[in-house]
């Protein structure tokens, strides 16, 4: 019988606020080591916290788009645990009532939407991060500067079923934290986390296996590869009539092996294997709820939840990366494929539809998506940095429309030039004499006398081999340098062969 996968996912999004949660540190990354501190988030005797509203609004912001229910009065919990990137051994996070509860999103998986049902939303502080040398000693250090930095914790139900459905709910995720500019979604500086838990059960039942949940997820790549190990190993434990036991795994993607583990044992290992590279191996058994012995901060008054914030922050809310795209495909005729790649990043979308106004928006879409974006590439920079207006990119577009300069021309040599210059197609095909030839008279005159160089290509024509034509064309453009309408220049070869 078939074996299903069932995944939820946690997800740790950084709030992008210029101070941290409970103090007024700068939350910048990259500052050398334990500089972004302050007695607050170091825990010291006697100090008080207090409430970033920046991160407050954000948290709400989140859960408003994310449709959950928000309390009118909300608190935070202490989480007691013992760890050396965490000064005050406890976090201060949310236990017993969230800012959001019971919400959904819905995300796109390969082409169909579906919902992800989010189980809650809450906000609390960051640890610091420990380092360990890389000079084989024996000591590690601790950076505190991340400590108390403001997370967004985002819990789905276990709604998925595939890598595909957990792939669509993390961009998603992604897109719309960057739409309403909470996160900046860096996955490598840490900025955006995921986590998976997975567990294995027969197609059709009920009963959801124990879950293993998978921590270390650094990019979207380690999280469908940590998937697909995870499936095929409880998959093989599974099947050999072994048991999975609820716990946490870490991922090692530094080297990749081949899945197929023996499982000669029927009870999962409980021992870290030595060669765990490139799979998930354990890390604890699972911890529960009472373990952290939760309890309300008493340093934290409540906070209230006013419906006029509600309303201020609703009013707010940008368009969401899905219906953008569903509009743009309405408004603009784009495919889906176009319409996803553009709605992709806000910044690329603003400058389409400004673009959009003044040229085809299917060209618009096509340079954006080809010649635009390679630049971006090359000089490894977002569309925020590109020097071309929108609608100077349309003044271009519209001249190839009007068919006052040929595709060609366009791409390799206006457009290169405004991006050099600064200045506007027509004036660079004024100042270049780059205008299409559409003198009937001199582009006949030129293929005649192609033709006349040529006798063997005429010949060819009329054994047959009506693709020489390309030939001629190519003869007469590259006479012409390339300033000639091509489909003109086209329509009078093939009279000319046709008639000689
Ligand atoms: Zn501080």
């Amino acid at each position: 019988m078939d074996w299903e996968m069932v995944v939820g996912m946690e997800v740790h999004a950084q709030l992008n606020t210029r101070s941290k949660l409970f103090c007024g540190c700068p939350t910048s990354f990259g500052a050398p080591a334990n500089t972004h501190t302050c007695p607050v988030c170091l825990g010291l005797p006697g100090s008080l916290p207090v409430v970033n509203r920046a991160a407050f609004e954000k948290c709400l912001a989140v859960c408003q788009a994310l449709q959950c229910e928000i309390p009118e009065r909300c608190g935070f919990d202490r989480k007691n645990y013992f760890y050396p990137d965490l000064p005050k051994n406890y976090q201060i996070s949310q236990e017993y009532v969230c800012f959001g509860r019971n919400g959904s999103l819905e995300i796109d998986v390969e082409g169909t939407r579906r919902s992800v049902r989010i189980h809650n939303v809450h906000l609390e502080e960051d640890a610091g991060k420990l380092v360990h040398p890389d000079d084989g000693s024996l000591h590690s250090e601790v950076d505190l500067n991340r400590a108390g930095t403001p997370l967004a914790e985002i819990v789905t139900q276990p709604d998925m079923r595939s890598v595909a459905e957990v792939e669509g709910y993390m961009t998603g995720l992604r897109d719309l934290l960057l739409y309403l500019d909470v996160c900046d979604g860096r996955m490598q500086e840490g900025s955006l986390r995921f986590e998976a838990s997975i567990s294995m059960r027969r197609a059709g039942d009920p009963e959801l296996g124990p879950r293993v949940e998978v921590k270390n997820l650094n990019s979207m790549r380690a999280v469908r590869l940590a998937l697909e190990y995870e499936q095929a190993r409880q998959t093989a434990v599974l099947e050999a009539g072994g048991r999975i036991e609820q716990e946490t795994r870490q991922w090692d993607e530094s080297e990749r092996l081949p899945w197929s583990e023996p499982v000669a044992h029927t009870v999962v290992q409980t021992r870290l294997p030595k060669d765990f590279k490139g799979k998930t191996h354990r890390m604890r058994g699972k911890e529960q709820a009472q373990d952290y012995r939760y309890f309300p901060e008493p340093d934290l008054p409540p906070l209230a939840i006013s419906g006029a914030l509600l309303e201020r922050l609703r009013a707010a809310q940008p368009e969401l990366p899905l219906a953008r795209r569903d509009r743009l495909q309405e408004a603009f005729g784009l495919s889906a494929y176009d319409a996803r790649l553009l709605t992709s990043e806000q910044g690329l979308v603003a400058y389409f539809e400004q673009a959009a106004a003044g040229a085809r928006p299917k060209d618009v879409a096509n340079w954006l998506l080809n010649d635009v974006a390679s630049v971006l590439n090359a000089r490894r920079i977002g569309i925020e940095a590109f020097p071309m207006p929108p609608l100077e990119l349309a003044g271009l577009l519209k001249l190839v429309e009007k068919r006052t300069i040929n595709r060609q021309i366009a791409k390799e040599k206006v457009f290169p030039q405004m991006l050099e210059s600064g200045l506007s197609a027509a004036q660079i095909v004024a100042r270049d004499k780059l205008a299409v030839e559409s003198d009937e008279a001199g582009l006949r005159a030129c293929v005649a006398s192609v033709l006349a160089e040529n006798p063997r290509t005429v010949a060819a024509f009329r054994e047959g081999k009506t693709q020489v034509v390309g030939f001629v064309i190519g003869q007469v453009m590259r006479q012409k340098k390339g300033k000639a309408d091509p489909q003109l220049v086209r329509k009078l070869a093939l009279e000319g062969l046709g008639g000689a």
